[in-house]
């Protein structure tokens, strides 16, 4: 049989891209970047299109990987029995109803990954975010900035906080694939709010960090910079840290500690 373009759809793919993976859901205080300390319920949902694998090495079922300290969330291979399929927006909303249930205040909402915005025009995803900003909840995506949102259509995306965490070369990731100068531009330029967060190590600063963090953020002297050191283990941080302070205070920078890592170590942070 001759295959047509519409006989190539095979329809497992097609729902496998319309499914929403979230990977955990947990109630904690944020530990970096601008809301450091704020009682937040974060959702981390799975996948990612960088891999940043200079950032750590683990060992997973007897195998080496590099990659970041989410790399449940990034390698579904590795941790697909982690990765709950999401089929409708009430489960999302459920999640956080039972998260709310005995507050008297509406916490910040985080929406972490992995990488979130891979489902940013996803209906579930989308509904979802248009539901925490109705109900007024304050939300930040964390996000490497690299994927371009369309704000006129969906115009939700204007009340949330972007946390802009655009990778550095330290990451092991090319240029062309974590730099998304026009991703950057749109958010920046349609959000009342948001912010840069670099993740640095005392090589990088050393040797160029200044240099790729103008680049990056140079156009925008109205959006904070954070600057927080490489490490998921408090003796990984130690090692970053007070370089990284230094860099600050000769730059004008925002140094952001990983407070998750200084109270729980690689711990999970529930
Ligand atoms: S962009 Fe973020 S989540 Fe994705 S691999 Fe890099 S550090 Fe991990």
């Amino acid at each position: 049989m001759k295959r047509t373009a519409k006989s190539l759809v095979v329809p497992s793919m097609k729902q496998e891209d319309d499914v929403i993976y979230l990977v955990e859901h947990f109630y904690s205080i944020q530990g970096e970047g601008k809301f450091v300390g704020t009682p937040s319920i974060f959702f981390r949902f799975g996948g990612c299109n960088l891999k940043c694998p200079s950032f750590g090495e683990y060992f997973v079922k007897g195998k080496k990987v590099f990659g970041c300290d989410s790399i449940h969330a990034v390698n579904k291979e590795l941790f697909h029995k982690d990765w709950q399929q999401i089929r409708n927006v009430q489960e999302l909303i459920d999640i956080l109803q039972e998260h709310t249930q005995y507050l008297d205040f509406k916490p910040h909402v985080v929406l972490t990954g992995g990488e979130p915005l891979l489902y940013w025009k996803d209906e579930i995803f989308y509904t979802f975010i248009e539901y925490l900003v109705d109900e007024g909840y304050i939300v930040t995506i964390e996000t490497n900035a690299t994927i371009l949102i369309d704000f006129d259509n969906f115009p939700a995306y204007k009340d949330v906080i972007f946390a802009m965490a655009v990778k550095l070369s330290n990451s092991g990731e090319r240029y062309e694939k974590r730099v998304n100068k026009e991703a950057i531009a749109t958010i920046v330029t349609h959000t009342a709010y948001s912010f840069f967060k670099f993740t640095l190590s005392r090589n990088l600063i050393e040797m160029r960090a200044y240099e790729e963090i103008v680049d990056i953020a140079g156009n925008y002297p109205e959006v904070e910079v954070f600057c927080m050191p490489l490490g998921d283990k408090v003796e990984i941080l130690r090692k970053h840290d007070k370089a990284v302070a230094e860099f600050c205070l000769l730059y004008g920078f925002i140094y952001s500690d990983r407070l998750q890592v200084r109270l729980w170590n690689r711990e999970k942070m529930r």
